[in-house]
């Protein structure tokens, strides 16, 4: 099963991805992630796009490309993958459905977040996130049993470099401009499901998938 999470950042496309991964047993692949170790680690790659995430803009798509190529590869996609924040634009939606066809694969379904832009702007401003396991926290209504410590795996929570308010605003700007057109590309392929981006988003998407709904 080869899922898409699109929508804005800030939707919950990660923690819902998270919870996919545990029940569906596929792993969840997410280049913002895969960028912020990179960055950690000081590689070229981390140099190169630093400061590009730091103002909320895109990476190269041939950077993409690449990760997404090699990732599939790996052992743990052979039962397919979560994709959690790409593609970001038509041109890495292509070259995933030349990828995919390479390898005689295909997109199963893309889910859409639907939240209203205000609401992003608050949560992200509050989200944290654990150093360790990437799980996502709000102070406003997913807070931690312990302050600034994540309850999964005891590591440490921070605020990323990007949940700023000023690059925040970039990040929406950029969503609009070239990751919303994706909506409609992936309507027109018939894969399209739209979500209320809210509390029980896994659980609609878990039953779709189960065969319960649609
Ligand atoms: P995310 O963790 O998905 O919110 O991504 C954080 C940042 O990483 C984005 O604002 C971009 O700078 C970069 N990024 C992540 N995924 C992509 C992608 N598929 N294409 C381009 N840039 C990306």
């Amino acid at each position: 099963m080869r899922l898409i999470l699109l929508g804005p950042p800030g939707g919950g496309k990660g923690t819902v991805a998270k919870k996919l991964e545990e029940e569906f047993n596929i792993p969840v692949i997410s280049t913002g992630v895969i960028l912020r170790e990179e960055i950690e680690r000081k590689t070229r790659l981390g140099k190169k796009v630093q400061n590009i995430m730091s103002k909320g803009e895109l990476v190269p798509d041939e950077v993409i490309k690449e990760i997404m190529r090699e990732r599939i590869k790996l052992e743990d996609c052979k039962g397919g993958y979560i994709f959690d924040g790409l593609p970001r634009n038509i041109k890495q939606a292509e070259s995933l459905e030349k990828i995919n066809k390479e390898r005689n694969e295909h997109i199963d379904y893309v889910f859409y977040f639907e939240i209203p832009f205000a609401a992003v702007i608050e949560r992200l401003i509050n989200r944290r996130v654990c150093k360790k396991c990437n799980t996502n926290y709000n102070l406003l209504f997913n807070h931690p049993q312990k302050d600034n410590i994540c309850d999964i795996c005891g590591g440490e929570l921070y605020q990323r470099d990007d949940d700023k308010k000023e690059t925040i605003k970039n990040r929406l700007k950029v969503f609009t401009e070239q990751t919303l057109p994706l909506k409609k590309y992936y309507q027109e392929k018939n894969l399209l499901t739209m979500i209320d981006a809210n509390w029980n988003a896994f659980l609609k998407i878990k039953n779709i998938l189960k065969g319960l709904q649609k």
